[in-house]
């Protein structure tokens, strides 16, 4: 099977939080209780039962004193994942054959790793209920449908297909470069931004953590052969847990 990709547009949302719902419906997400800060986004981020949220982004101008942009956020399932590299737990999470980064929650062991390794703040850990995230619907895909989120949005929003495919037409509607086109081996939700990506909240060049590069590089062979397993563990504990604090008996 070809790899599969979401294109988002955000110039085409009108923030009606469809995607949202539909996600929730699909996937037996409940729904859970937010307070209103003074902004009409809701929630105010992913949780593990949100696995797919709009931001609001309010840029008002002179011309356009109130202009509002959506888009969407989740697990953008990156071809050079930092969720994948820094997860000890094999099979926990995995690729499917359309390409997306979907999870095991049997095999998940709760060491909270992924969430250190993604560039992109997205796993979420409840401690009832593991790992969660966007795993790009691969039971609707098995059955021939779109992603729900796809499937809802009124405004072609979200597009989902192949991603050669999705590139063409996006090229054929003028964008001369999508955002995730070659970041991180390429991501498998692409972005069609009119305005820079910071505009959005969304960082220009993303990057796994050095620290999750050197672990996967370098100490994860060095523990696989026997050698190096407790300077690995040791910085394994690090990334997870952080440094000792006052009152456990280590440093200050
Ligand atoms: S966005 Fe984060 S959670 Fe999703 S595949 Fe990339 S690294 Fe993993
Ligand atoms: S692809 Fe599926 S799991 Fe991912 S945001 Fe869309 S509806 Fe939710
Ligand atoms: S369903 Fe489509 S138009 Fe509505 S908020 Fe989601 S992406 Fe935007």
């Amino acid at each position: 099977m070809q790899r599969k990709t979401l294109l988002i547009s955000p110039e085409l949302c009108i923030g009606c939080r469809g995607c949202q719902t539909a996600c929730k419906a699909w996937n037996r997400l409940p729904a859970t209780k937010t307070a209103n800060k003074g902004s009409f986004e809701n929630p105010p981020d992913l949780t593990p039962y949100v696995y797919n949220k709009i931001r609001y982004v309010e840029a008002p101008s002179e011309a356009n004193p109130v202009r509002w942009l959506f888009i969407s956020q989740r697990c953008m399932h990156c071809e050079d994942a930092g969720c994948m590299k820094i997860c000890p737990a094999p099979g926990a999470l995995f690729r499917t054959k359309e390409g997306a980064v979907a999870f095991n929650k049997d095999k998940c062991i709760g060491c909270k790793l992924c969430i250190a390794g993604c560039p992109f703040n997205i796993p979420r850990y409840d401690e009832k209920d593991k790992i969660s995230k966007c795993h790009l619907c691969p039971d609707r895909i098995a059955g021939g449908l779109e992603p729900a989120c796809a499937k809802t949005c009124p405004t072609g929003a979200i597009a989902f297909g192949d991603r050669s495919a999705i590139i063409a037409g996006a090229r054929n509607a003028g964008y001369r470069k999508l955002y995730g086109e070659a970041d991180l081996g390429g991501l498998g939700v692409l972005y069609a931004f009119k305005e820079s990506p910071e505009f959005y909240g969304m960082n220009e060049k993303p990057a796994i953590p050095e620290s999750i590069v050197f672990w996967h590089n370098v100490l994860k062979p060095l523990a696989l052969i026997g050698l190096g397993g407790a300077v690995a563990g040791s910085v394994l504990h690090y990334l997870a847990i952080g440094p000792k604090r006052d009152g456990e008996g280590g440093e200050k």
